[in-house]
């Protein structure tokens, strides 16, 4: 069966197999609670917007890694701009003025979200709560946990439905719902998942990966839904740009197609919007929640199996630039010091991951965490390497882009870009976190954010003087998310 299949069937069988394992949910939830009552707040959450430079510091100064040089086919990519035409905000700028407000950074360079590394793909995924995957505990696309010995393989298992993945933190859509506003959620990984006992309104089933036309379709009726009012905020996710970088490179013709194809859907958006006058009311937000880089396969494969006995292992779960290893009872420091000696990647012990990361303290982390160096890719054997059907109809072809690497990896960093009422026009703001994207949509959605680990101090410079007026809707893709929000 393939995986469009099995989301398929997983997706039928959401609502039996939840009755079936209700009492295990509800045994589940009932650990959670009490596990929630034991432990302390998490120390890092910033309780409002004014106290954020006092309990939330920055995190420790780090030399960005170097970005690969420019290849010549990443010259010239020519995007139509429809956007900016129609929307002077997104104009190029040549040089941004540097705000007057203290709180905010000169501008230096277009925004780009940092995202964390094995946060990269989540954030799409589920996101929305502007806290670092240390507090809402979902840390990557596959976990385990070693006390129910269940996996979390996303999309692909029922177990990966369980509220145990998902309830760490409380998601934007969420917390709409609960004030009663109606949420529309189009291709969004998790808008299927019932998350503390809320779903969004509306849901269309993620599969992999949404055709243009689906995602045009999509993206024409959250307008729709926005201006006729049965959505307060829409949500839409473009997954083809990540595809086709994985599948060919960041920096190949096919990606470069893909982000074609998006920009004429957004061209037709921005054309709708004016057509139906909805230009000064509704705020569009894009983002990505990761950057890409390119692989060397073979060149760059690192096979554990030359390293150390796979029977050592408990478990092994992800391959690429992070992954987690449980070694058998005794086996920890053996296993551990065979890996030290492997070039290209650092073997981390749960207490040694850097704070920067914002990764260590989560609940699903294993004993030992492996993270390659930019361009290599960790795996058992190349026997084991993810291939794809690169139309021959049997996985063999090579991947040719990959994320999750350091955070501080330039290649890694996603984009952001506003526009509408409650937005600054020609303006570039400095650099800011994947974290941060959260405030932006509260503030532009009318909610008051709960405590998350973005700073207010990085965004607040982006919003106009008379924000805060109207209300959202929301499309994300791997490499690019928007929001949109309707004056009430
Ligand atoms: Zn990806």
């Amino acid at each position: 069966m393939d995986l469009k299949e099995l989301i398929k069937q997983i997706n039928k069988n959401t609502a039996a197999q939840i009755e079936q394992n209700k009492l295990e949910l509800l045994l589940q939830r009932w650990e959670l609670e009490r596990e929630a009552l034991r432990s302390p707040a998490p120390e890092e959450l910033v309780l409002r917007p004014e106290q954020e430079e006092e309990s939330f510091p920055e995190p420790e100064e780090v030399e960005p890694l170097p970005s690969p040089e420019p290849q010549a086919s990443d010259k010239g990519e020519e995007v139509s701009s429809d956007i900016a035409a129609l929307w002077p905000s997104l104009k190029p700028l040549p040089a941004a003025a540097p705000d007057s407000s203290p709180a905010c950074t000169a501008p230096e360079e277009s925004t780009h979200p940092q995202a964390n590394p094995k946060d990269q793909e989540r954030m799409a995924i589920f996101g929305l709560e502007g806290r670092n995957c240390e507090v809402h505990q979902m840390i990557g696309n596959y976990m385990w946990d070693e006390k129910t010995k269940k996996s979390f393989d996303i999309g692909t298992n029922n177990d990966s439905l369980l509220p145990m993945w998902w309830n760490g933190s409380e998601p934007l859509w969420v917390t709409m719902q609960k004030m009663r506003k109606k949420v529309n959620m189009y291709y969004w990984p998790g808008c299927e998942v019932e998350i503390l006992g809320v779903r969004p309104d509306y849901c269309r089933l993620y599969y992999y990966y949404p055709s243009d036309a689906d995602f045009r379709a999509a993206v024409d009726d959250a307008v729709e839904s926005l201006r006729n009012g049965s959505a307060d905020m829409a949500a839409v996710y473009y997954e083809r740009n990540d595809v086709e970088g994985h599948h060919h490179g960041p920096l190949s013709a096919q990606r470069k197609e893909a982000t074609k194809k998006l920009d004429e859907v957004l061209k037709d958006m921005n054309q709708k919007i004016k057509a139906k006058n909805l230009q000064n009311d509704l705020n569009v937000i894009l983002f990505s929640d990761h950057g890409m880089t390119e692989l060397q396969w073979m060149e760059k494969v690192i096979e554990l199996q030359t390293y150390i006995n796979l029977t050592d292992l408990v478990k092994m779960m992800d391959r690429g630039p992070v992954v987690n290893l449980w070694p058998k009872e005794g086996k920890l420091d053996e296993v551990y010091n065979k890996l030290k000696v492997v070039k290209s990647m650092t073997v981390y012990k749960k207490e040694e991951i850097p704070d920067r990361f914002h990764y260590k303290k989560g609940r699903f982390v294993s004993p030992l965490t492996l993270v390659a160096e930019p361009g290599w890719f960790i795996t058992e054997s190349k026997t084991k390497l993810p291939y794809w059907e690169n139309a021959t109809g049997i996985k063999e072809g090579w991947q040719h882009g990959w994320h999750g690497y350091d955070n501080e990896f330039i290649d890694m960093r996603g984009f952001f870009m506003a526009y509408g009422p409650d937005f600054k026009k020609a303006y570039r703001a400095a650099p800011i976190r994947a974290v941060d994207v959260y405030n932006v949509m509260c503030n532009v959605a009318g909610i008051k954010p709960l405590p998350n680990n973005g700073s207010w101090s990085r965004v607040e410079c982006m919003l106009s003087s008379n924000a805060n007026l109207a209300r959202p809707f929301a499309l994300s893709s791997c490499m690019l998310a928007l929001i949109l929000r309707l004056l009430a």
